[in-house]
């Protein structure tokens, strides 16, 4: 049994908060979310309100970290029944891009998000987009942000392969005159479903639930390592940090300024920069989430990666419907010209994601041995974990998804409480000296 958890720091210091925002986007007053170095980012409680009573109540409500339901009757209908246990409810598959040919060359995969926001905006009746982009004054850190424009879309496209809290701006969803488009990781579409339930004004304004593939966060530490990989020693000297994007799927690059004004240039390829740098060090509560594509979404988008990508590939992205309003909207963009997509069979999803489907096999195990071990573990009522635990895994992935949480619970130390460190970047630091913040 969890031991009771009152308030979000408490959600926390579980190891369960996923980082997205959303305590410190309905209470901005109450909660504010702090970067840290070796988790995501985390929500500090600022008043007693946010520690103990409704307020707090609301919060935890809110909150996906703990506990989120999947899979309600009034989703599943029209989905296809073979794909539901694994995937969620999938009503199509597509695959395609952009037609601006910035935000798809801009994009991670096809550009596919950034052009469906950007229909939104000038065609759909969005009042903006909130998601997240690079931090001009820090580049290797994230922000979020109510794009209302192609230009400002283009600052977003490509992923972020860092601690983001998108949600951290609904409180300015709820109150906006019209619906807007929200992009995010799963963790995050659950939240902002969450809090829709919560707020329905802000359901209203939900225009549409864009979730994006995600087989985890690292942590800041993992970027700090990309950057050494890259020849940047003094974090200071970052002016620019890419993940992905320019191509399928891109390169991991960075360009920092060096001594005597010199401009210093690196990079290293995706695969090696997620294989081999940023997926070790991920929040640990990505390794017992079990929604990695987005199921709460109206529409999700992944790489199409049942096909191995080519030099000089423009790219692609994967889409799945999930709602009838996924679908009416993208039938609108597709009618307006803002992308060219094709459809597919919905096998093309799991050939695309073998490994997340491994994930979400494990995930029973996982959260079986958690439990005995008195260690905290997500519920996710709804779904059909064992089902799948059952009929994905080989004999020795299933005993894997035992022992190896097991030796995960020592070397992580999940029994007691997680303990962070706020970070604070160098500029930050300098902003301070000079008597002026950086937000
Ligand atoms: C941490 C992480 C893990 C991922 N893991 C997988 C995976 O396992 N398999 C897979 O197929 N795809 C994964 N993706 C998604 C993939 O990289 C692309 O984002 C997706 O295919 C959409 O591409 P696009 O070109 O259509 O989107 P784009 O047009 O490039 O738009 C991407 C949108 O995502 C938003 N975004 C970027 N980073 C973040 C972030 N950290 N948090 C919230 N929102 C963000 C941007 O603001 C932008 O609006 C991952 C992405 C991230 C950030
Ligand atoms: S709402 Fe999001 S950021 Fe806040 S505690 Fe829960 S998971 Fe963490
Ligand atoms: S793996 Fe799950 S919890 Fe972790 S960032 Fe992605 S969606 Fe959120």
């Amino acid at each position: 049994m969890n031991r009771k958890m009152r308030n979000v720091e408490d959600v926390a210091a579980r190891h369960l908060c996923m980082g997205c925002g959303a305590c410190a986007g309905l209470f901005p007053d109450r909660v504010a979310m702090v970067e840290t170095a070796d988790h995501a980012r985390r929500p500090r409680c600022l008043t007693p309100a946010a520690r103990s009573g409704p307020v707090a109540d609301e919060m935890m409500r809110v909150c996906p970290g703990a506990e989120t339901q999947y899979r309600r009757d009034e989703e599943v209908r029209g989905a296809d029944a073979g794909l539901l246990d694994d995937w969620g409810p999938v009503l199509e598959v597509w695959e395609g891009h952009a037609t601006d040919r910035d935000l798809r060359f801009r994009g991670s995969s096809g550009g596919l998000v950034s052009a469906l926001a950007l229909y939104g905006i000038e065609r759909g009746g969005m009042g903006g987009a909130l998601h997240v982009k690079a931090r001009r004054d820090v580049p290797f850190l994230n922000e979020s942000a109510i794009s209302t424009s192609r230009e400002q879309l283009l600052e977003g496209a490509g992923s972020r392969y860092a601690p983001a809290s998108p949600c951290d701006r609904l409180g300015e969803v709820e109150s906006s005159p019209r619906p807007v488009v929200f992009i995010g990781k799963p963790c995050d579409v659950a939240a902002a479903y969450r809090a829709g339930r919560e707020r329905p004004r802000l359901r209203g304004n939900l225009g549409l639930t864009i979730g994006i593939f995600c087989a985890g966060v690292p942590s800041l530490a993992a970027t700090f390592d990309l950057m050494r990989h890259l020849g940047a020693d003094d974090a200071d000297d970052v002016r620019e940090l890419r993940y992905r994007g320019r191509g399928w799927p891109g390169r991991m690059t960075l360009v920092a300024s060096k001594p005597g004004g010199r401009t210093h240039r690196a990079s290293v390829s995706y695969d090696e920069g997620w294989g081999e740098i940023l997926q070790k060090k991920r929040q640990w509560r990505c390794h017992v989430c079990a929604d990695h594509t987005g199921e709460l979404a109206d529409l999700s988008v992944g790489d199409p990666w049942y096909r191995a990508a080519t030099p000089g590939d423009p790219g692609k992205s994967l889409l799945v419907v999930r709602t009838e309003r996924g679908r009416r909207f993208l039938r609108e963009a597709m009618a307006a010209g803002y992308v060219s997509v094709e459809r597919r069979d919905p096998s093309t999803l799991p050939l695309s994601q073998p490994n997340l489907l491994r994930v979400r096999g494990s995930m029973w195990g996982r959260l079986l041995t958690l439990r005995l071990a008195g260690a905290a573990y997500p519920r996710y009522p709804g779904m059909r974990l064992f089902r799948v635990w059952r009929s994905r895994l080989s004999w020795r992935e299933k005993a894997q998804s035992f022992y190896g949480t097991a030796l995960r619970i020592l070397r992580r130390r999940l029994v007691a409480d997680e303990r962070w460190r706020p970070f604070a970047a160098p500029a930050e630091v300098a902003g301070a000296r000079a008597g002026r913040g950086t937000h």
